[in-house]
């Protein structure tokens, strides 16, 4: 008989090592979603274990399940309506206390539970003892050892929850969390009230019901109306009732009452299981922490961190970008020589391979990035970060935490301002989206590494993290002009969560790097594919056009002269041949170029080239700018067709072309000043548009962004130029 495939849901506390377990579990099966209706991330994988057929979802990190925020909301519904076979909570052994609240909620839930103490090496080398035995015995759920990040203990997690999904579900009446009698009364009436009218379809557990009713939890109260029409109004009188009792005589609201009893229960679990060993208590996370977050070394160190980070990325990313770099150049020579000489040939080297060519050479640099920004991440330097952040935050008056979603811009805007939802004032949030697009993504690395590469070669590091900082300082500083003119407020208190550090673990960097590395894969083939034909076709067309020369007479003169001085030695003849074909490329060079000048997309660009001269950018950068509001990647894709049309299609060709086009160091850092500060990508303008649910701070951004990008590269390249560069 073929087995039903068991679901299995993953619970716990953020930074329980939660997606630790499921990335190991589930290995490169995962897909990733959202729940239904809201932004949550939603994160599956089928696996085939133990002859068994398996799916793990892994819910939303949370302390509890009050129904307080959206991730709370998501989990419990996720277990009271599509009652997962069993549910795996994942419990940081080093953190026991805080993480049983939400293990005993689990347990009220009356689904089948197991309890994974993961970080059991944390625990122990912090000296906490574990019963384990005694754990489960009293509580009445198995209870299993897990080092997630070394794989520890998986496998009898998966046996145990395949036991537990077979076998009935019993926790027996003695064991479960006992309130105080006034409660437990209350709750017993409640629920033998409801008893009597319910009727078998009703799928909650009654004693639970009753629970969450004296809790007055809004959204139990709405699926009782749901579920039991004809007698809603009845229970809900009766649990108000009861509610109102229960208040007078505990002189405090019963679900207050309540969570007070609950920790009672936690506290008396605790005495029972665990024992610390004071010997070892050394905690390293402090010891680090005295050096990392000290007061005077700590920015510094953070700083140093930073700058690491993209000399690494720009350094150690120069050798693969060399070997994809030859490869497209090779792809490019290979078509040039079997295609026959037509548009379509034109279409695919100057304007596929060129433009797509011109931006893939930079996966490299995107993936060491985010390998970077995952390593902050499950190092928990991350924490540290916004902890040092948080004085200078103040000075715009906002909380270090705003700068989480800050740093996250690093690798993309898109998901920075989503993040930003962690904030509670609605003031701060707006605040925090407006001044997230001039914190430097991954899309406008690209454009930094070709043009400080070409002109600041052996500073390009150094240059690219100049402009990283510039943007934070800008986003700090226009972050106090919005808080002193626009957006006035308190910032709101918050205890700033400082995970302990840990050692991260290859695989799950790779998974996260992977995870935001694809999105740039997906734009290769998508927008920035479609981007670069689209240039192309506008700089290749209108097809027939008045050249000011007759280039095609000038090549056959050359071929002419050279004819008739051939001598017949053998070395001279090379030599002469070679000076020939120089001569001729020249020419093509020099009419292609006045093609493209031509061209629809020449017009258009120097329609604009006016408002980018006074920064020193010519008529292709204009239009390649112009672009590249779609998504910033184009900026460079557009150059790349752009400048392709007058390099020599050899590797390194964007760059040559960059040199020979008139560019100057200044008119370069003035360009990426521009890149760095000017209007945000589509995805970025949508996301901030649904998340501040205003066109109007939308408008105002998109024009706020693009006038200080102005502002600046003028600033920068008119004062350069007067200091003489
Ligand atoms: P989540 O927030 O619950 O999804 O937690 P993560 O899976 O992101 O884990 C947070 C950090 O803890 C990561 O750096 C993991 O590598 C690390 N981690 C996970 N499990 C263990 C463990 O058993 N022992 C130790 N020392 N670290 C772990
Ligand atoms: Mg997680």
């Amino acid at each position: 008989m073929e087995k039903r495939q068991l679901r299995i849901a993953l619970a716990g506390n953020p930074n329980s090592g939660k997606t630790t377990i499921f990335n190991n579990l589930t290995g490169t099966r995962q897909k990733v979603g959202n729940w239904p209706g809201v932004t949550v991330e939603k994160k599956e994988g089928d696996i085939h274990k133990f002859g068994r057929d398996m799916r793990i979802i892994d819910l939303p990190g949370t302390y509890s399940l009050t129904p307080f925020s959206i991730e709370e909301i998501v989990a419990r519904d996720f277990i009271l309506d599509e009652n997962p076979d069993v549910v795996i909570d994942i419990i940081d052994a080093s953190n026991l206390e805080r993480n049983l609240y939400l293990a005993n909620q689990l347990r009220e839930l009356d689904c089948k539970v197991i309890f994974a103490l993961n970080m059991a090496d944390v625990a122990k080398s912090r000296g906490f003892k574990i019963d384990a035995k005694k754990l489960s015995e009293l509580l009445g759920v198995p209870v299993i050892f897990t080092v997630g990040n070394r794989n520890e203990g998986l496998d009898d997690l998966l046996k145990a929850a395949i036991a537990l999904a077979e076998s009935p579900l019993e926790i027996p009446e003695e064991r479960r969390v006992r309130y105080s009698n006034d409660i437990e009364s209350a709750i017993g009436e409640l629920r033998d009230f409801i008893k009597l009218r319910v009727d078998a379809t009703f799928s909650y557990n009654l004693r639970w019901t009753a629970v969450k009713l004296l809790e007055d939890d809004k959204i139990i109260k709405d699926r009782i109306r749901e579920q039991v029409t004809a007698e809603s109004e009845s229970i809900l009188t009766k649990a108000e009732k009861l509610r109102g009792k229960l208040g007078n005589r505990l002189d405090d609201d019963p679900e207050i009452v309540m969570t007070d009893d609950r920790y009672g229960f936690i506290a008396g679990t605790i005495k029972e299981v665990l024992s610390t060993s004071t010997l070892q208590r050394v905690d390293i996370s402090r010891n680090i922490d005295l050096v990392l977050t000290n007061r005077f070394l700590g920015f510094p160190i953070f700083i140093f961190f930073i700058w690491a980070m993209f000399q690494t990325t720009f350094t150690l990313g120069a050798y693969p970008m060399e070997w994809i770099d030859a490869g497209v150049g090779g792809f490019s020579t290979f078509f040039e020589h079997v295609l026959p000489d037509s548009l379509l040939k034109d279409l695919i080297v100057d304007g596929i391979i060129a433009g797509v060519g011109s931006v893939i050479i930079f996966l490299p640099n995107i993936l060491l990035l985010f390998f970077c920004i995952a390593l902050f991440e499950d190092t928990g330097y991350m924490a540290r970060a916004a902890f040092l952040m948080d004085k200078i935050m103040h000075l715009i008056g906002l909380h270090g935490k705003s700068f989480i979603p800050m740093l996250m811009g690093f690798g993309c805007s898109v998901p920075a301002i989503i993040a930003t939802r962690s904030l509670e004032s609605r003031k701060d949030r707006i605040l925090t989206i407006l001044i997230t697009p001039f914190m430097s993504c991954s899309a406008k690395l690209p454009v930094y590494i070709a043009l400080a590469g070409t002109f600041f070669a052996a500073h390009a590091g150094t240059v690219i993290f100049i402009i990283y900082l510039f943007g934070i300082f800008v986003a700090i500083v226009t972050g106090r002009l919005f808080r002193t003119a626009l957006l006035r407020g308190e910032d709101a208190p918050f205890v700033m969560e400082l995970p302990p550090y840990r050692v991260p673990m290859m695989k799950n960097l790779l998974i996260h790097m992977w995870d935001r590395s694809k999105m740039f894969l997906k734009k290769m083939g998508g927008i920035i594919l479609a981007g670069s034909i689209v240039i192309w076709v506008l700089s290749s067309f209108p097809q027939n056009i008045q050249y000011s020369k007759d280039y095609d007479a000038q090549i056959a003169m050359v071929n002419q002269s050279y004819e008739q001085v051939m001598p017949g030695n053998e070395d001279d003849e090379n030599s002469l041949r070679q000076q020939k074909d120089a001569q001729i490329h020249e020419i093509s060079i020099a009419k292609k170029a006045e093609r493209a000048e031509k061209s629809y997309i020449g017009r258009i660009g120097k329609a604009i080239e006016p408002v980018f001269q006074p920064i020193g950018i010519d008529w292709r950068g204009s239009v390649a700018l112009l672009t590249g509001f779609v998504a910033k990647e184009i900026v460079i894709s557009t150059m790349g067709v752009l400048y392709a049309a007058e390099g020599d299609g050899e590797s390194d060709a964007l760059s040559n072309a960059l040199l020979k086009s008139g560019m100057t160091p200044l008119s370069a850092l003035s360009m990426m000043i521009f890149v760095l500060l000017y209007i945000p990508c589509l995805a970025t303008i949508g996301a901030i548009t649904r998340e501040t649910g205003s066109v109007k701070w939308t408008l105002f951004n998109i024009a706020f962004t693009t006038g200080v990008a102005w502002g600046m590269s003028f600033i920068v390249y008119q004062g350069g130029r007067l200091l003489g560069f």
